[in-house]
């Protein structure tokens, strides 16, 4: 790959890496993808694209990709033709549905997959089996912005666009390391401080850009709420708040002012770590700029507080009108390449296409017309609640679409133990996972380079996704599967290419209701978009005019971790991801990228290191409450004393045997960020 001869021809995609959603050509040769090249007409990264991107794409041809239907027969995967393994699963879904009714049935949709994909699936389960048992991995990462974003400005994502952060006059990066996890927006940040900007960092971590901060304050993992509130006092007693915006575009400051009244900075140095001057300089930074803008992605997100963590980033912004404008705003990175538009297809178990709510009469009624069936008015469960369901003899059946989720979910042997109480299990991937051999049915997928669609990246950009090459062996594009296997339920689905799904799908959901093939070929378009005549919208909630009226003051307390460390595991870990890889699945199979970084390296700071006399590269062993993993030490001060720092990319070692198995409390988003561990040099026998 890259290299290796020259192309027959270039086809314009889009990354199916991280949520940035950078364009590039896919370079084919007989048939076969040899290499991605820059693309100049791209509108998000032009010419930019990461180690990702453009080395990353190989596991297209990885030998290990799936390419025949297999059906488990006497505890062996067998060979099977398509009609086998569909007939199979018709036959079983409708068996369980009629047995123990329609909620006996749930759905894994994918954020890897295009969002024809996931209104499909969605409507599959809606439709075809009757409930609202769907969910994705935004469960995982980012649905505390869905949930917070979405309470306190009426909508729950980017506010403002990736391309105006080079001109940004003061950036807030809090838990965020986007040089390795965003690193297209890494490089933006880096270009807003060549322009000029001021940059604050709130990071545990002493991460890339920590190092060229303004100001970096090193809190505490899991007290990002003391740390805003001691801002949001310190902003509001020098008078540096926007009484204007607050009284004409804001309800409920009062509440919100009341609560925050004890974050002193000596209270919240105490929760924190945060030395006071820190805090103050933080805070007099980006209150006084003319615009400033937040950045932040799961450091914010994946904890028991993160929707309320959210929420007090929104309440910084509010209080400062900072939100509204170019420049400025709330700006959560997302994670998968296309979480954003797994969430905006209805991917949720408890709305439709376009955040359309399950429970209001009105929107169900309208899908009810559309779609020709009597729907469910009851939430469905979320991704956590599926696997207690299970284990609990309620939930019987699971079609999991590309996902993992032994490998991605918190605390695996519950989400294991989930998976092993169910009585049929379809997984459909492109690649085996530890999820996959548990299946009865394994259905080969087609991988983004073998498909038509549509991504949406963080910015809320709709763009293509282009077939480059057929798909491999046998296997299928994903929504493929689902026409076919709904015909064979008796539901027609008629639908020669995804273009028409989008066509569907816009026609139900307003603000989706101008998107089309024909108008994001070429730049793609960031919603909402309303109309076949608008251009879609750069920013969100333009001159505080929220998408839900007033923006919302949340009153908002600190809340300390679910599990903290004690004498038995005394040491307290956080997860996250590096620059050379993804996820397990397609990045774990990159011969490139497993070249560059091929096993895990837990981060130790050097006091912890010399205590425990482990040295660089030993391997060290981390248990929790719930599991084991090994990993070679890394000796490193960007840790704090007290703190381990692990990726999860690794089969070898897979972090997710030791995370909590518990989370946010409004959207059960797993608190990855923190759990204690005890650490020991592994003995080599
Ligand atoms: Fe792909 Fe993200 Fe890298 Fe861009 S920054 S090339 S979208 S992984």
């Amino acid at each position: 790959m890259n290299g290796v001869g020259k192309p027959d021809k270039k086809v314009k995609t889009t990354c199916p890496f991280c949520g940035v959603g950078c364009n590039y050509d896919l370079n084919i040769k007989d048939g076969k993808l040899i290499g991605v090249t820059s693309n100049l007409t791209s509108v998000v990264n032009g010419r930019l694209t990461c180690v990702k991107g453009r080395f990353g794409t190989d596991y297209v041809h990885s030998p290990e990709r799936l390419t025949t239907p297999l059906i488990k027969k006497n505890g062996k995967f067998v060979e099977a033709s398509w009609e086998e393994a569909l007939d199979l699963i018709a036959t079983k879904f409708k068996e369980i549905k009629d047995t123990y009714g329609s909620d006996a049935l749930a759905a894994v949709s994918s954020a890897r997959c295009v969002n024809e994909e996931n209104y499909i699936m969605q409507k599959f389960m809606r439709a075809v089996i009757g409930t609202n048992n769907v969910d994705h991995c935004a469960r995982i990462c980012h649905a505390p912005t869905v949930a917070g974003l979405a309470a306190s400005f009426g909508s729950g994502a980017m506010t403002n666009s990736i391309n105006e952060a080079p001109q940004c006059k003061v950036i807030f990066l809090i838990g965020g390391n986007p040089t390795e996890a965003h690193p297209v927006i890494g490089a933006k940040i880096r270009q807003a401080l060549r322009n000029g900007a001021t940059l604050i960092v709130a990071d545990p971590r002493r991460i890339e850009l920590a190092g060229k901060a303004h100001v970096w304050m090193q809190l505490r993992p899991g007290t990002d709420i003391a740390l805003i509130n001691g801002m949001m006092r310190i902003i509001l007693k020098a008078g540096w708040h926007d009484q204007n915006f607050i009284n004409s575009c804001t309800t409920d400051f009062d509440k919100m002012a009341d609560v925050i009244e004890k974050y002193t900075p000596e209270y919240v140095e105490d929760i924190t770590g945060v030395p006071k001057h820190l805090l103050m300089e933080a805070a007099r930074i980006y209150a006084t700029a003319e615009r400033a803008s937040i950045f932040y992605t799961l450091g914010i997100t994946e904890h028991i507080c993160g929707t309320d963590n959210v929420m007090s980033l929104a309440n910084l912004a509010m209080l400062t009108g900072n939100v509204g404008k170019l420049y400025s705003g709330v700006n959560p990175m997302r994670g998968q390449n296309n979480v954003q538009g797994s969430c905006d297809m209805g991917a949720l178990p408890n709305v439709y296409s376009g955040y359309q709510a399950v429970t209001n009469a009105a929107a169900r009624e309208k899908f009810e017309k559309a779609w020709g069936v009597k729907l469910s008015d009851k939430v469905g469960l979320m991704m956590p609640d599926m696997f207690d369901a299970s284990i609990a003899g309620k939930l019987k059946a699971m079609y999991v679409m590309g996902e993992d989720p032994i490998r991605s979910d918190g605390d695996a042997h519950h989400v294991r133990k989930g998976f092993e109480h169910l009585e049929f299990l379809v997984v459909q991937n492109i690649f085996m996972t530890e999820t996959g051999k548990l299946a009865d049915v394994i259905l080969p997928a087609a991988s983004f380079a073998e498909k038509d669609g549509s991504f949406t990246n963080c910015e809320r950009r709709v763009q293509r996704v282009r077939q480059a090459i057929e798909p491999i062996g046998n296997s299928r594009p994903d929504w493929q599967i689902i026409r076919d296997l709904s015909n064979k339920m008796g539901y027609p689905m008629s639908y020669s290419h995804p273009s028409e799904i989008m066509d569907e799908m816009a026609s139900l959901s307003p603000m989706f209701a101008g998107l089309s093939f024909e108008r994001i070929d070429e730049k793609g378009l960031q919603w909402p978009v309303p109309d076949k005549e608008h251009p879609g919208s750069q920013y969100l909630h333009v001159d505080g005019k929220f998408a839900c009226g007033l923006g919302v003051f949340k009153a908002i307390d600190h809340q300390p971790p679910a599990e903290l460390p004690d004498a038995e595991y005394p040491f307290m870990l956080t997860t996250g991801r590096i620059l050379y890889h993804y996820c397990l699945t397609t990045a774990g199979y990159s011969k490139h990228l497993t070249e560059y970084r091929p096993e895990e390296r837990a981060m130790i700071h050097p006091d912890d290191a010399k205590r425990l006399n482990i040295a660089d590269q030993d391997y060290i062993t981390v248990t929790s409450r719930r599991g084991t993993v090994q990993a070679r030490a890394w000796v490193t001060t960007d840790v704090l004393p007290g703190g381990i720092w692990m990726s999860f990319h690794y089969h070898a070692c897979p972090t997710n045997e030791v995370t909590m198995g518990c989370g946010d409390k409004v959207t059960k988003t797993y608190e990855y960020k923190v759990c204690a561990v005890k650490v020991e040099k592994t003995v080599v026998q």
